[in-house]
């Protein structure tokens, strides 16, 4: 009977968003306190110590460039291997633009955690993945500057290879675990925990773990009701998303509707139902757009970034900013098809210019200027009959007006062969998304 309170009270803590009972009074955080040294009163990180504590992982195994083994005892066992001792709070001015840090002078082995670190921002797998690789810094493991990716330049913001086993190889396989495994976390934190590897796979290698890369567009039919994730190779199904435009920045999947009534949402990219969840998280932009009136509503078509601007498309106008401040707006008489990158359309990559092509097929190229100033000028279309274009495993896949999908073989556009005459209606950019964590649910 103890037993099975036991659970319950665990349970309950684990998945209920309302905790009626501070972490603090949970029967096992007496059992962490006699292990690891911590503040209980500090409520999120206290949960996030709890759940390293009591994940239960399924027995199956799975196979990925992201499992090392590392993890292979468990959690908790790799804390108590690693030798942590106690976690505490800091406000130290190294604190500025991380999330914690491990001082190796320092004995017993404390991780300090900084402010970023209990950010809103931050999900509850994503604190655990902090605290697992700030504990394998104790055995050393120092990063190196980025030299590619999103992070290019940063200094200590990479590993050399998810094969050196240091700490960002243990940040991509314990949410790498977590998302197939984890028996007792909420669906919705389980497929942040996939995206969440993904992006340390992608982003935090020098020498990148998935060598054709792991993205996918999404592609939605129609005439069959059926939406799709498309890799480069294969086709995988998705939710079908109907009357809206789904908006995929990096590693963020956005549905807005194309009726201003309707909220918009979050697109789970791992869910096995394809069940719609219609609450958009905290500090997405579908939960900003779903707190204006439906009068003040935007209708995203797009989104697009080009230098240090994001761009919102709308069916007549381009809403550039940066960073929140300088704005620039172009409004066109004819309606927007769809605006592309340099990248997109494989030109010399000028600064801050977007490439608008309209319902007729005319191409305008706009610049931007970071003082808020921006200028027009009609150019010739070299695309002609496509209206959507994404680079896949390092192949440009392209959407043809009547829905053929379209991929460039030696300069030349040809239908996909595997796509089976299928027509879509649209295809979104890329994002973060790799068909060996789909299996396991
Ligand atoms: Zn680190």
């Amino acid at each position: 009977m103890k037993v099975i309170k036991f659970i319950l009270l665990l349970t309950f803590a684990l998945i209920s968003r309302a905790h009626a009972a501070s972490c603090a009074e949970q029967p096992v955080v007496k059992q962490i306190r006699s292990e690891i040294n911590f503040d209980v009163r500090n409520e999120k990180l206290c949960q996030t110590l709890t759940t390293l504590k009591t994940v239960r992982m399924k027995a199956s195994r799975f196979k990925s460039k992201m499992n090392r083994g590392l993890l292979a005892k468990g959690y908790w066992p790799y804390l108590r291997t690693q030798g942590l001792k106690a976690i505490e709070i800091s406000n130290s001015p190294s604190c500025k633009g991380i999330y914690g840090f491990v001082d190796q002078a320092r004995k017993p082995w404390t991780i300090s955690l900084c402010p970023l670190f209990f950010d809103k921002s931050v999900s509850v797998p994503d604190r655990m993945q902090l605290i697992l690789h700030e504990a394998r810094h104790f055995s050393g493991h120092p990063h190196v500057e980025c030299t590619r990716g999103t992070w290019k330049g940063v200094k200590g913001g990479c590993d050399e290879a998810i094969t050196n086993e240091g700490s960002y190889a243990v940040s991509a396989e314990s949410m790498a675990r977590l998302g197939m495994r984890a028996r007792n976390l909420s669906a919705a934190a389980r497929a942040n925990a996939k995206l969440l590897a993904l992006s340390y796979a992608q982003n935090r290698f020098n020498q990148p773990v998935f060598t054709s890369g792991a993205r996918a567009v999404y592609l939605a039919s129609d005439e069959q009701e059926k939406g799709f994730f498309f890799d480069g190779k294969n086709f995988y199904p998705a939710p079908y998303v109907e009357d809206a435009y789904v908006v995929s920045r990096t590693s963020a999947v956005d549905v807005f509707p194309k009726y201003r009534s309707e909220p918009a949402y979050v697109l789970n990219l791992y869910s096995s139902t394809h069940a719609v969840d219609e609450k958009a998280p905290k500090g997405t932009l579908p939960a900003e757009y779903n707190r204006l009136s439906p009068s003040e509503r935007p209708e995203v078509i797009d989104i697009v970034t080009t230098g240090e601007f994001l761009c919102f498309v709308q069916p007549h106008q381009l809403d550039c900013s940066t960073s929140g401040k300088k704005k620039a707006s172009i409004w066109l008489e004819k309606s927007i098809e769809r605006v592309f990158t340099p990248e997109d359309l494989k030109v010399k990559p000028a600064r801050h210019t977007l490439y608008i092509v309209d319902r007729e097929g005319k191409m305008i190229l706009v610049r931007l200027k970071t003082n808020g100033e921006s200028s027009v000028s009609e150019v010739l279309n070299p695309i002609g009959g496509i209206k959507g274009i994404a680079q896949l495993k390092a192949t440009r896949f392209g959407l043809r007006k009547d829905g053929i999908l379209m991929m460039e073989k030696s300069g030349r556009w040809a239908p996909v062969p595997n796509a089976e005459g299928a027509r879509f209606d649209s295809l979104s950019r890329p994002f973060i998304w790799s068909p060996q964590l789909i299996s396991g649910e």
